[in-house]
C-alpha cells in the first residue's frame, strides 16, 4: 500500500513555520500583505479567493481583495494592477483566473511588478525558472516540490513523467523536476502510447483535469505518484488519478482533497511572505 502524502498535515506545519516569520515581520513594522483581484462571478474562483483570504487572516496578513464587474475592461484591470504596484502596503498581487473570455490574460499578468508577482505567472519569473534563475515559483509545481521533498523521495537521476502541459502545472513542475536532476518527460493530449511513458516513472505527476485518468497498469510498482487534478464527480471531488487501484501499486501518493490542493495556497502565504522579507531587507 501507497504512503499516503498528507498536504493537509504538511500544510499545518508549512503555516506554523509561516507564521513565526510573519510575526517577525510585524515585529518590524512590516505587515506582509496580499491583494487578490477577481473579475466577475465565477463560483470557484469566489470559493479560492475565500479560502485565500482565510489563509492570510490566519497568518495575521493583510489581505485585499478587489471584486470587478464581469464587464470590466482591459483598460481598468491594467488600472486597478498599476495601482496595486505602487502600494507600498501590497506586497504579492494575484489576479484570479480564468479571466472573462473578453479579458487577454497574458497582457494583464505582464503588468503585474515581477517582484509582486506571487502566482509566479509574470513572464519573467516564468523565464527566471526556465533558466535556472531565482525567481518567484508558482504555488502548486512549488508545493508538489515541497511534498517530495518532505518525504524524502530521491529525485536527482530519476525519471519524472509529468502528464500535462499547462503554464500554470505541468511546464512549471517539469522544470523543476529538471532543476532537481531528474530526467524529465512532458507527455499531453498528442503523446503516443502515454502509459509506456508512465511506466518508466519514478515520479508520475498528473495535471490532466480528468478524473480517474490515472490507472493502476500505468504505475510502476513503487513509484511516487502526486496528483494535482481537481474535478468534480457526482458532487465529490475527485482526482487524476484512480486512487483505490494505484494505492495498491504506488509508493506514495497524495490523495484528492488532501494532497496538493492543501499545498497551493501555503506556497502562496509563502510568495507573498517572500516578497515582503525582501522589501524589508
Ligand atoms: P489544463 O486544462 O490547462 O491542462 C491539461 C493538460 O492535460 C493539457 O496540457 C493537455 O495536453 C493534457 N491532456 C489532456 N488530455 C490528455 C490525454 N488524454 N493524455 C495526456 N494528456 C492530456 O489544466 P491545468 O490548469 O494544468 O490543470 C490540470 C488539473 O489540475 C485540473 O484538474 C485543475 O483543476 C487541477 N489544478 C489543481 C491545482 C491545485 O491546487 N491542486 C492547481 C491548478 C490546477
Amino acid at each position: 500500500m501507497a504512503v499516503l502524502l498528507d498536504g493537509k498535515a504538511l500544510a499545518a506545519g508549512l503555516m506554523a513555520d509561516l507564521k513565526l516569520r510573519a510575526d517577525a515581520l510585524k515585529a518590524r513594522g512590516k505587515t506582509p500583505g496580499l491583494a487578490v483581484i477577481l473579475v466577475g462571478d465565477d463560483p470557484a474562483s469566489q470559493v479560492y479567493v475565500r479560502n485565500k483570504g482565510k489563509a492570510c487572516e490566519d497568518l495575521g496578513l493583510l489581505s485585499e481583495t478587489i471584486r470587478l464587474p464581469q464587464e470590466t475592461s482591459q483598460q481598468d484591470l491594467e488600472t486597478q494592477i498599476e495601482q496595486l504596484n505602487r502600494d507600498p502596503r501590497i506586497d504579492g498581487i494575484l489576479v484570479q483566473l480564468p479571466l472573462p473570455r473578453h479579458l487577454d490574460e497574458a497582457v494583464a499578468l505582464r503588468r503585474i511588478a515581477p517582484e509582486k508577482d506571487v502566482d509566479g505567472f509574470h513572464i519573467e519569473n516564468a523565464g527566471r525558472l526556465f533558466t535556472g534563475q531565482s525567481g518567484v515559483v508558482a504555488c502548486t509545481p512549488k508545493g508538489i516540490l515541497y511534498m517530495l521533498k518532505k518525504a524524502q523521495i530521491p529525485l536527482a537521476g530519476k525519471e519524472a513523467v509529468v502528464i500535462g502541459r499547462s503554464n500554470i502545472v505541468g511546464k512549471p513542475v517539469a522544470m523543476l523536476l529538471l532543476n532537481e536532476n531528474c530526467t524529465v518527460t512532458l507527455c499531453h493530449s498528442r503523446t503516443v502510447d502515454l502509459a509506456a511513458h508512465t511506466r518508466r516513472a519514478d515520479i508520475l505527476v498528473a495535471a490532466v483535469g480528468k478524473p480517474r485518468f490515472v490507472t493502476a497498469d500505468m504505475v510502476k510498482p513503487g513509484a511516487a505518484v502526486i496528483d494535482v487534478g481537481i474535478n468534480r464527480v457526482d458532487g465529490k471531488v475527485v482526482g487524476d488519478v484512480d486512487f483505490e487501484n494505484v494505492e495498491k501499486v504506488a509508493g506514495y501518493l497524495s490523495p484528492v482533497p488532501g494532497g496538493v490542493g492543501k499545498m497551493t495556497i501555503g506556497m502562496l502565504m509563502e510568495n507573498t511572505i517572500e516578497a515582503a522579507e525582501r522589501k524589508a531587507h
